[in-house]
C-alpha cells in the first residue's frame, strides 16, 4: 500500500510513499531493540556528532524541504522557511546542552557516602506525529529521544509523509547506526498497531481524541507516554493594551500556518473600553490578509491541509452561524478562480458568540476566531478557564500587576504577555488539562526522554 500526498492548493499529486505492512511492524520494533543494545551505551558526544552533521545537511537542503512542506500542507513558503530556521536554532540548543543536561551529577556527599544522579535510556521510543509543523513534529520527539540513547520508530502523519520521510532520511544519511531510527509509514491503523508492539515509551503529538486512546493503551502496558494534544487558547486584550501590537500579534497568533497551530489564539476576549478601537484595526488587518498561492512569498494565508479538514471547518462555522454567531469578516468570499481549487477558508472573525457554543468549546483547527467582549478581569479569568484545554494563553496589557494576575490565573502551560511568539528551545512547552501530559523542550522536556537513576555509594576502598 502507498500513501498519496495531495497538494491542498491545486489538488495535484505531490508523490507517493510506500507504507509498512502491519505484519512487518513487530520486526521493525525488534530490530530497534537490537540496535539499542549498542546505541544505549554510546557516548553522548558521539550521538551529538550525528545531530551536528544532520544540522549541516538540513541547512544545505532548506529550499527543497521548504518547497516540499508547502506543497504537501499548504503553509506559505515564507513560513515553511521560518519553520526550518526555528528548528536549526532548536538543534543548536540540543548540540550545546545535551551533554550538560544528561551529565551525571553528585547531589550530596555525607562523609564517605556519595549520592549521584545518572540518566539512562528508556529503550524503544514510538514517536507519532501530526502534520501542521512537519519538521518540528519530526524533531520534537526524535531528537531528544536519540540523544537520550533511545532507539526510535517514527510514525509520520499520513498528510505530510513525504516531508517527514525526507528529514528522517536526511538524519539517517549522517551514518546513524542501522535501525537506530526507523519509520513506520502508514495511516491511523499503523499508529494504533505500533502501540501494540513491544515498545518502552511513546511520544505522541496530535488530537486529544487520539491522545486519550494512546494514554489508555500505554497505561495498560505501563509505559511512559508523553502526550501533546489539542488546545483552545484564549487571547485577552485589556483596556490598557498597546492596540497595534495586540492586533499584529493576535493576527499571527490565530492565522499562522493557515490557522492550524496547536497553541493558536482560538478564542479572543476584549475588554469593553478598548473593544471598538481594537476591532476597527483588527477587522481591517484580517480583512486585508493576503490569501493566495502558498508558493508566493507575499502570501500570508494558504489553504487548509485537506478536503476533510475544509469540510469539518465549514461545518463548525455553519453550526456557529445557525446558533446566532455573526460573521464580521470572512465566510468564504473567494472570487479568484485560481484559489477556488484550493481548500481555502477565508480568515474569519465571529461575534455574537456565547461560551456554551461548540465554536467556543471545541478545538477549531483553522482560520476562524470567535470574539467576546468582557468588563472585568475576574470575568475574563472565568471565560479563559472555561475550557477542557489548557495549552497556552496570551494577555495584552501594559500593567505589570495585570500581567502577573493573568499569568497566574490562566490555567495553561505557557502564557505570552504582549506576544504570541513565545517558542524558545530553553522554555518547556506542554499542556494543562486535556492538552497533554509531560513537557517538551528546555531541561525539563529533555529529561522526559530518559530514566533518572540515583546511585548511592559508600565503602569503596
Ligand atoms: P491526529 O490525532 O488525527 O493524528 C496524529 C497522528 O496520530 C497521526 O500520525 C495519525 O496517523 C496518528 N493516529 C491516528 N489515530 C491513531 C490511533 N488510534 N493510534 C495511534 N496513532 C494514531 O492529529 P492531526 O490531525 O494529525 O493533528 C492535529 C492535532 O494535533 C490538533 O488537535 C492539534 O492541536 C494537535 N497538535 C498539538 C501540538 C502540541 O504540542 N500540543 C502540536 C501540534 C499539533
Amino acid at each position: 500500500m502507498k500513501i498519496t500526498s495531495i497538494n491542498p492548493f491545486d489538488q495535484t499529486v505531490v508523490g507517493e510513499t510506500e507504507c509498512v505492512s502491519l505484519g512487518d511492524l513487530a520486526k521493525v520494533v525488534s530490530d530497534s531493540r537490537t540496535a539499542g543494545i549498542v546505541w544505549s551505551k554510546s557516548k553522548i558526544e558521539d550521538r551529538i556528532s550525528y545531530i551536528k552533521k544532520y544540522k549541516e545537511l538540513l541547512e544545505n537542503n532548506k529550499k527543497e524541504l521548504a518547497n516540499l512542506i508547502t506543497n504537501e500542507m499548504g503553509k506559505p513558503i515564507a513560513q515553511s522557511i521560518g519553520e526550518i530556521d526555528m528548528e536549526l536554532e532548536y538543534l543548536e540548543f540540543y548540540i550545546d546542552k545535551s551533554s550538560v543536561v544528561l551529565k551525571e551529577k553528585i547531589v550530596r556527599q555525607d562523609d564517605d557516602v556519595i549520592y549521584k544522579i545518572v540518566h539512562e535510556p528508556l529503550g524503544v521510543f514510538a514517536c507519532i506525529a501530526p502534520w501542521n509543523f512537519p519538521l518540528t513534529m519530526f524533531h520534537t520527539g526524535v531528537i531528544p529521544a536519540l540523544l537520550g540513547g533511545n532507539t526510535v520508530v517514527f510514525k509520520p502523519s499520513e498528510l505530510t509523509t513525504m516531508s517527514q520521510m525526507f528529514t528522517l532520511n536526511l538524519l539517517n544519511s549522517t551514518g546513524l547506526p542501522k535501525n537506530v531510527l526507523q519509520s513506520a509509514v502508514g495511516g491511523k491503523d499503523i499508529g494504533a498497531a505500533l502501540l501494540d508492539q513491544e515498545i518502552d515509551a511513546v511520544w505522541f503529538t496530535g488530537s486529544t481524541k487520539v491522545g486519550k486512546e494512546i494514554y489508555i493503551k500505554s497505561g495498560t502496558k505501563f509505559i511512559k507516554a508523553l502526550l501533546e494534544m489539542g488546545g483552545n487558547s484564549a487571547a485577552i486584550v485589556m483596556d490598557d493594551a498597546d492596540i497595534d501590537n495586540a492586533v499584529e500579534n493576535i493576527f499571527w497568533g490565530r492565522y499562522l500556518a493557515n490557522g492550524q497551530v496547536c497553541n493558536a489564539d482560538k478564542r479572543l476576549f476584549i475588554q469593553a473600553g478598548i473593544y471598538d478601537d481594537f476591532m476597527v484595526k483588527f477587522t481591517t488587518r484580517v480583512g486585508n490578509a493576503k490569501l493566495g498561492d502558498p508558493k508566493d512569498v507575499e502570501t500570508e494565508i494558504g489553504p487548509v491541509v485537506s478536503k476533510s479538514q475544509f469540510e469539518l471547518l465549514t461545518n463548525q462555522l455553519n453550526t456557529a452561524i445557525s446558533k446566532g454567531a455573526t460573521v464580521l469578516v470572512g465566510k468564504n468570499k473567494i472570487e479568484n478562480a485560481l484559489l477556488q481549487k484550493g481548500n481555502f477558508i477565508t480568515p474569519t472573525i465571529l461575534t455574537d458568540v456565547t461560551t456554551d457554543m461548540a465554536i467556543m468549546q471545541e478545538e477549531v483547527f483553522g482560520p476562524i476566531l470567535p470574539v467576546i467582549k468582557f468588563k472585568t478581569i475576574e470575568e475574563v479569568i472565568g471565560l479563559a478557564n472555561d475550557s477542557v484545554y489548557g495549552l497556552s494563553g496570551e494577555a495584552y496589557t501594559t500593567s505589570q500587576k495585570t500581567a502577573d494576575i493573568l499569568s497566574q490565573a490562566v490555567k495553561a502551560g505557557t502564557i505570552g504577555i504582549n506576544t504570541s511568539n513565545y517558542f524558545k528551545p530553553e522554555c518547556p512547552f506542554g499542556g494543562y488539562k486535556l492538552s497533554g501530559l509531560g513537557r517538551e523542550y528546555g531541561e525539563e522536556g529533555f529529561l522526559e526522554f530518559v530514566q533518572t537513576k540515583t546511585v548511592v555509594t559508600t565503602g569503596i576502598k
